[in-house]
C-alpha cells in the first residue's frame, strides 16, 4: 500500500481507542464527530459537541468550587489582572464528549529550513515505522517561521498526517509593522494551529494579556487554531496556588474570541518548561478541571466540552502516560523532547505505555 494509500485508509477509521478511559474516564463517551476537512479529503479529528450529546454531569455531582483567588501580583514583563471573584460554587453540567488527544512538538528556536526537512522525514519515517493512526492521535510540529515554508511542502508532497503550526503571530493585518508576522500569510502556508502567550514570548517580549487575546483572535479571524499558554510561575504557586494565574490568563485570551471558535489551551507551570521537573500528573488535572469549568462559566458547558487542553512542560515518553490518564488533559505540548524523533514518536505513542 502506497504512503498516500496508507493515509487515506487510516483517516477512514474511526479513532479504536475513542472510548478508552484513558483519556476520558467516567460516563460513557459520545462517538467522535467526522473530521472537518472534506474538501481536501483530510479525515483528521476536529473535536466537536455538534453530535447529539446527552448533558452529563462530569464527575458525578462535583460542584465547580472556585479557587480563592488573591489579588495577583503582576510581574513587570507579564501582567496579569486577577480573575474577579466568583460564587463560591457553581454547578455547570459539562457534556461528555470525546476529544481527540493532541500532540504538538514546539520546536522553539531551533533547526533551520534543511534541519527541519531531515527531522520532519524522521519524525514522518518513524511514526509510519509504528503504523500510528493519526486519526486516533492527532500530531502537531511548530517550526520556526523560516521553516514554515519548506515543512508545509514536505507534508503536501508526501501527503503526511502531521499538523503545521506556528509558535507566534501579529495581532495586526498586513502593513508597516516590520519583523512581524501576519496571520493571513501564515494562513497561505497551511498553518492550522498557531502558539499564543508562551511564556517566552510573556516574559522574555513582555507580551501582555491584552497582546495575547489580540494574537489569539487574530489567528482564530484567520481560519487557524489558537493555542493559548497559560501557567504560573514558581513564585505564583507559591503566593496563589497553581490554578490562579492560568485562570486569570484564560479569561484575557478569551475576551477576543467569538464564542464557539475552536481554540486549544496549553497549560504550561513556568518553572516545569525546560527545567526537568514536570508537575506532578495531579496538579495538571487539577489545573486543567479548573480551567475548563471557567470555559463552562464564561462560554457555556458545550465549549468546555469541546474543547481541547494540553499539558506542556518537561513531557517525556516516561512520564506522558500519567499526563495521559488525567480525565481533562487531551495531549501535550512538547518542546525540547520534541526535537529528538524517536522520543517524539514515543510520546506520539503514548497509548503504548497507558496501562488501565
Ligand atoms: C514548551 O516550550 O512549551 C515546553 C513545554 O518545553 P519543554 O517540553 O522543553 O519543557
Amino acid at each position: 500500500m502506497s504512503d498516500e494509500e496508507r493515509v487515506n485508509d487510516e483517516g477512514a477509521n474511526e479513532p479504536e481507542n475513542a472510548e478508552t478511559p484513558l483519556v476520558l474516564p467516567g460516563p460513557p463517551e459520545e462517538p467522535q464527530a467526522e473530521a472537518d476537512d472534506a474538501e481536501d479529503g483530510d479525515t483528521r479529528p476536529s473535536p466537536t459537541v455538534e453530535a447529539a450529546v446527552e448533558p452529563v454531569v462530569e464527575s458525578a455531582v462535583e460542584p465547580i468550587v472556585e479557587p480563592a483567588v488573591e489579588p495577583v501580583v503582576e510581574s513587570p514583563a507579564e501582567p496579569v489582572t486577577a480573575a474577579p471573584a466568583a460564587p463560591a460554587e457553581i454547578d455547570i453540567p459539562i457534556p461528555t464528549v470525546a476529544r481527540p488527544p493532541l500532540i504538538a512538538g514546539n520546536w522553539k528556536m531551533n533547526l533551520d529550513h534543511l534541519q527541519a526537512i531531515a527531522h520532519v522525514q524522521k519524525v514522518a519515517w518513524s511514526l509510519k515505522d509504528v503504523k500510528h493512526d493519526f486519526a486516533d492521535v492527532e500530531v502537531a510540529v511548530f517550526p520556526p517561521f523560516t521553516d514554515l515554508r519548506s515543512v508545509q511542502t514536505l507534508l503536501s508532497a508526501d501527503k503526511l498526517a502531521l499538523r503545521l503550526g506556528a509558535q507566534d503571530v501579529s495581532p495586526q493585518g498586513p502593513g508597516a509593522f516590520t519583523g512581524d508576522i501576519a496571520a493571513a500569510f501564515l494562513a497561505k502556508l497551511d498553518v492550522r494551529y498557531v502558539i499564543v502567550g508562551h511564556s517566552e514570548r510573556r516574559q522574555g517580549h513582555g507580551e501582555s494579556s491584552e497582546t495575547v487575546a489580540a494574537k489569539a483572535a487574530a489567528a482564530s479571524a484567520a481560519g487557524m487554531v489558537p493555542v493559548i499558554c497559560v501557567g504560573e510561575t514558581a513564585e505564583d504557586l507559591e503566593a496563589q496556588g497553581a490554578a490562579a494565574v492560568p485562570l486569570a490568563q484564560l479569561e484575557a485570551a478569551l475576551a477576543g474570541l467569538p464564542t464557539g471558535s475552536e481554540y486549544v489551551v496549553a497549560y504550561e507551570p513556568v518553572w516545569a518548561i525546560g527545567s526537568g521537573d514536570p508537575a506532578s500528573p495531579e496538579q495538571a488535572q487539577e489545573v486543567c478541571r479548573a480551567l475548563r469549568r471557567r470555559i463552562a462559566e464564561l462560554r457555556g458547558p458545550a465549549e468546555a466540552a469541546a474543547i481541547r487542553l494540553l499539558y506542556g512542560g518537561s513531557v517525556a515518553s516516561q512520564n506522558i502516560a500519567g499526563f495521559m490518564r488525567q480525565p481533562d488533559v487531551d495531549g501535550a505540548l512538547i518542546g525540547g523532547a520534541s526535537l529528538d524523533a524517536a522520543e517524539f514518536t514515543r510520546i506520539v505513542q503514548f497509548r503504548k505505555h497507558v496501562t488501565a
